[in-house]
């Protein structure tokens, strides 16, 4: 016996603690097990390049085996190990006052979310899981002498002289009666895919299942043949993953293969990779990946994998990457994220901060880069990327000062424009008589064909501009291009949207005009219409729904924010304009119409039309109309 103590705490029994308060995150204590190893064997690299060791480096292994019969599970490495008096330091003294300081720190309930994510409990973390632990490890240094140290849960611990003949450490964690999820092949199997998937040394995983002859012939005293493990393992991990990797030395398909090992559920290639690489002013690895969008256009968050180095710690990114970029998919691995603090610290951290913005640069020099480079490429993935780059523009100024130049809007002829290309392109054919700047656009092409129509005819341009920011991004450009106005091709009659000195004149007199608003307005609801007679084309249609533009906004808007302050007055009331067409060949027919049951059935034909027309005819006032035209057509 070296060594008989009293771990010098001031909490009576910090086990307990640390098993209540991680309860939810109890794999981690694998974690930081196999990252110590891990540490041990790149200690052994370290020694090597400074010269101060001769052994052999390139069998640097840890191993993870499962023993249920014995029901322990051992973490074995053949890393630098521990002298007796580095196992009393590092383990007695410090480790356990690093536990003891974690304990006292999230003691409150309060701050227990926080724990998750927190990182560098370490060693003690194995006693979330295990009745007793025992370390053996022999030190790398010449003559050192093997110790095992051997603890059961309370602050006692033994050390003594072992016999261990190799370097390394194995840390035997004799798994608690509650804690027998952690003698499962698949459960730990889960565990080190979900951690170690990555780390640079070789991690082995092996289950001993039975016993088997020696199959070297081992005989033992009376010269049978000696009984051994069989141990059924395989190396868990890819030690160096794509993102450790120099951009030169990778083709595209190893983003793409790296991008099926990440995700090997996801049935799509990336559209695109952006492989990040910075030391200064901190240090950041990984690669980001936009995906490719499904169907459902449904994106997923939490994608996005945080390592430090190489040690998988979560994908929760949420406060460390832009919120836009939560969007895409891939690893980032920096051992400068504090992993240790709670997400609003995380938030306010200076290191934290800068990394995000150095993020979205790199984001926005990437995209920027294909923009300018392959145009062609560029718009056929337009569709698919457009959600995270206006996502982004409305939610990071310095992404959308760069984004603006090469965030494309498409017209009805399917042909992309740069902001700044369509304004140039229609603004003399649509700036109106107050010298405003037109942009017609649609959400929907095939609803609002009739609209769409009717400008196209005019040699009027309009954009597709869909999807649930397209009303922010919209006020936004308006915002920041005052001479422009956005206006949506259903939002009035298209000689009002883009109005031009040269008005129409009426064939109806001032008081003919009077006559047929009254007309209209009889057989219309008040609240939801308002009708006005209008000077429109005789080609054009006789009567026309719209809705204003300000008003179909404000709903979108308030749609979008979930209701806000404004909900309060009850939601907004749909209300719509009705265009008459004063000199449409229809109209005068209507006026001059003597009978009134035949005027006001072709008043009600002409409202049905303009209805259907928009979709909007439903139900019994659907049946009505058919047989209404049915009738008109006997
Ligand atoms: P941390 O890893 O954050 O320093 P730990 O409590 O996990 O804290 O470990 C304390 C110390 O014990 C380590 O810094 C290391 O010096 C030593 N140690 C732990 N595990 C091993 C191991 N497998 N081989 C060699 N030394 C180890």
């Amino acid at each position: 016996m070296i060594k008989k103590g009293n771990i010098n705490v001031q909490t009576e029994n910090i086990f307990p603690i640390i098993k209540q308060f991680l309860y939810s995150d109890h794999e981690i204590f694998l974690r930081e097990l196999v990252s110590n190893a891990v540490d041990a064997t790149q200690k052994m690299k370290t020694l090597k390049t400074v010269g101060e060791l001769n052994s052999d480096i390139t069998k640097l292994r840890v191993e993870v085996l499962l023993d249920k019969e014995a029901k322990t599970l051992t973490i074995r490495d053949n890393g630098i190990g521990m002298t007796d008096e580095e196992l009393d330091k590092y383990i007695n003294q410090i480790a356990f006052s690093g536990a003891e300081e974690f304990v006292n720190k999230y003691k409150d309930a309060d701050t227990k979310n926080s724990i998750i994510g927190h990182f560098g409990l370490g060693f003690y973390s194995a006693f979330m899981v295990a009745k007793e632990v025992e370390i053996i490890t022999k030190s790398q240094l010449p003559n050192s002498k093997p110790v095992k140290w051997v603890c059961d849960g309370s602050p006692n611990f033994t050390m003594e002289e072992t016999k261990k003949k190799t370097k390394g450490t194995d840390i035997v964690l004799h798994i608690a009666d509650d804690s027998t999820e952690f003698l499962e092949e698949n459960r730990i199997s889960t565990i080190l895919n979900k951690y170690c998937k990555f780390l640079p040394v070789e991690i082995k995983f092996g289950t001993k299942t039975d016993k088997i002859d020696d199959p070297k012939g081992k005989k033992d005293d009376k010269g049978e043949i000696i009984k051994v493990d069989k141990v059924s393992d395989n190396i868990i991990n890819n030690t160096k993953p794509a993102w450790t990797k120099t951009p030169a030395n990778l083709k595209d398909e190893n983003y793409k293969s790296f991008y099926k090992e990440l995700y090997p559920m996801e049935f799509n290639d990336p559209l695109f990779h952006i492989h990040l690489n910075v030391d200064f002013p901190f240090n950041l690895t990984g690669i980001l990946y936009f995906p490719k969008l499904k169907n459902n256009l449904e994106v997923q968050k939490n994608k996005i994998n945080l390592y430090s180095n190489q040690v998988f710690i979560t994908d929760n990114v949420e406060n460390i990457v832009p919120e836009f970029l939560t969007l895409l998919h891939g690893v980032i691995d920096s051992p400068d994220i504090p992993l240790n603090v709670s997400r609003s610290y995380l938030q306010a951290d200076g290191n934290v901060k800068k990394i995000s913005s150095h993020i979205t640069k790199k984001v926005a020099d990437k995209l920027a880069g294909m923009f300018k480079k392959d145009r062609k490429d560029f718009e056929q993935k337009w569709d698919d990327v457009k959600v995270f780059i206006e996502y982004g523009m409305l939610t990071e100024q310095k992404f959308y000062d760069k984004a603006k130049d090469f965030s494309l809007y498409k017209n009805t002829a399917g042909n992309y424009y740069t902001f700044a290309e369509f304004s140039e392109k229609v603004k003399e054919s649509q700036k109106n008589k107050d010298g405003k700047i037109i942009v017609l656009y649609t959400n929907d092409a095939k609803e609002q064909h009739s609209f769409v129509k009717t400008a196209t005819d005019k040699g009027y341009e309009v954009l597709e501009l869909g999807g649930p920011l397209i009303s922010h991004l919209i006020s936004r450009l308006e915002g920041d291009n005052t001479d422009v106005q956005f206006a949506r091709v259903d939002a009035d009659i298209i000689d009002k949207l883009i109005e031009k000195e040269e008005t129409a004149v009426s064939k109806l007199s001032d008081k003919e005009q009077e006559k047929l608003q009254k007309m209209i307005e009889d057989q219309v609801s008040k609240e939801k219409f308002t009708v006005q007679v209008q000077n429109m084309s005789v080609s054009d249609s006789p009567v026309v729904i719209t809705q204003s533009e300000f008003m179909r906004r404000m709903k979108e808007q308030q749609q979008l924010s979930g209701g806000g302050g404004m909900q309060m007055f009850g939601a907004m009331p749909e209300s719509y304009n009705l265009a008459i067409n004063s000199n449409h060949e229809l109209i005068g027919k209507v006026l001059a119409e003597k009978t009134k049951k035949k005027r006001v059935d072709l008043i009600n034909q002409l409202l049905d039309l303009a209805m259907l027309s928009q979709g909007m005819l439903k139900g019994e006032d659907l049946t009505n109309f058919i047989s209404r035209s049915v009738n008109l057509i006997k």
